[in-house]
């Protein structure tokens, strides 16, 4: 039996490379190193224009609060701090490094050196924040501080291997080509927050990575597999725990409210790195695809690579490009910038022609058939929210739910109307926050 959750949609998934083996691409003349990949405080430099690093040396970390340390991915000279746009918005800074090719390992990449039962949880918390890893799913919030937040408080670890998102085959490859990191990642995580049971989520039509993962986890123990149905957003948190446990998580809360807590399957992988040999996160997985990629590919590249250099490893271009994206069709950020650098959250970078511009060319006209209600997996109803705030009515759309809504897009792509559905329930929820907090500071 396949474990589901109400709403969604089914969308072509175009997994192309989900028969691709992961290839090593680590060529790139320059890469550049984004000091704000994470949730959280932007990290400061820590090395000067001009000095040499080496792979794996910490080049930026926040001094106090919440934030992750961000490490060099190649070994060769820092060359500038450019001043940049965020891919998610605002300003940031890249540490641009020229690569020497040598990939000569900084003195501090070194094997955490205590075994489970001799390493406390503090010290497990620890070996991950100096490794900077955070979630490499979308959220980018940094591992040690969910890890310190959940502990106590949890009593299951899911490990999600969903990839909803059409053309991401990442983590896909990588339960079929390294199953022992994520298993060995898992039991860290569970040693670190003292719990006994594990369940790993795949899809359900997903039978290769259920029997790459069996041999490794044994039957009916305190690590299960479990399978979920194929449909999108089955990779996300809220859903995903609620098919596995049919708990709701209201809006404004975590599934840590709930007694779970849950870790991407790449995260785990990194956890295994960064404790087994010193690692940090400084290299993932992404898929290269898209109807206007030649060759597509999944690739483990550098951290900072640019996304430019990963199209021209994959052939170049096929067809005229519409738009550049980072993550997937539904919930990615199109790029202005062909340049711009591989992050910790990258899963894919997909080159679209138009045939994949969702937008309708014709006015936007909502004919009440009901199907983003249906197709809402957070029970909203997005023509309602929509509406609401086309007209200004904040509290209506508060009223409505808009702070529910995860900004999945299944209301738009299921929409026959055109109407901009996901994008105005995002709005909607963004004008409710606002608002929540002018009232909060006129209180103050
Ligand atoms: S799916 Fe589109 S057309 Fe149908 S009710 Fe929703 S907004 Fe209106
Ligand atoms: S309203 Fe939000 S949560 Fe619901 S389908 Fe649309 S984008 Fe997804």
């Amino acid at each position: 039996m396949a474990y589901t959750f109400k709403g969604g949609v089914w969308p072509d998934d175009h997994k192309y490379t989900k028969n691709v083996p992961i290839e090593e691409f680590s060529a790139a003349a320059q890469v550049s190193v984004s000091l704000s990949q994470h949730v959280g405080i932007m990290c400061k430099p820590v090395v000067k224009v001009g000095e040499k690093v080496r792979m794996g040396q910490l080049i930026g970390d926040v001094p106090g609060g919440l934030g992750c340390p961000v490490h060099a991915s190649v070994s060769g000279t820092v060359v500038r701090i450019d001043e940049v746009t965020a891919q998610r918005g605002g300003t940031s800074y890249n540490i641009v490094m020229e690569n020497d090719g040598q990939n000569t390992l900084a003195d501090t990449v070194q094997p955490f050196g205590k075994t489970l039962s001799e390493a406390t949880s503090d010290e497990i918390i620890a070996a991950v924040r100096a490794a900077g890893i955070t979630g490499m799913g979308s959220a980018a919030f940094p591992t040690y501080a969910k890890l310190a937040a959940a502990r106590g408080k949890v009593d299951t670890l899911i490990v999600n291997c969903i990839e909803s998102e059409p053309f991401a085959c990442a983590s896909h490859r990588l339960v079929l080509e390294d199953p022992a990191a994520i298993i060995h990642g898992l039991k860290i995580i569970m040693a670190a927050l003292g719990i006994q049971q594990a369940w790993i989520a795949v899809e359900g039509s997903r039978k290769e990575e259920r029997a790459a993962l069996q041999p490794l986890v044994g039957d009916g123990g305190l690590i299960q597999i479990k399978k979920v149905t194929s449909k999108y957003p089955a990779g996300s948190e809220k859903q995903l725990v609620y098919a596995l446990t049919k708990k709701e998580i209201p809006a404004g809360r975590t599934p840590l409210d709930v007694g779970i807590v849950v870790f991407n399957a790449q995260t785990c992988a990194a956890v295994f790195e960064a404790l087994a040999k010193g690692m940090p996160l400084i290299r993932r997985i992404v898929t290269v695809d898209g109807d206007c990629v030649k060759n597509p590919k999944n690739l483990l590249v550098p951290i900072g690579t640019p996304i430019s250099d990963l199209i021209a490893y994959c052939g170049g271009l096929c067809a005229e490009p519409k738009k550049i994206v980072c993550g997937g069709p539904m919930m990615g950020q199109a790029q202005w910038d062909p340049n711009t650098p591989v992050m910790k959250t990258t899963a894919a970078v997909l080159v679209l022609s138009e045939y994949f511009d969702y937008d309708s060319k014709l006015p936007a006209v909502c004919i009440r058939c009901g199907r983003c209600v249906r197709a809402c997996p957070m029970k909203l109803m997005p023509l309602k929210i929509a509406s609401a705030i086309e007209a200004g009515r904040v509290e209506e759309a508060a009223a409505l739910g808009a702070t529910d809504c995860i900004e999945c897009g299944a209301c738009s792509y299921i929409c026959p109307g055109g109407v901009p559905v996901t994008q105005l329930s995002v709005r909607a929820k963004m004008a409710v926050l606002e608002q929540r907090r002018n009232d909060a500071r006129h209180e103050g």
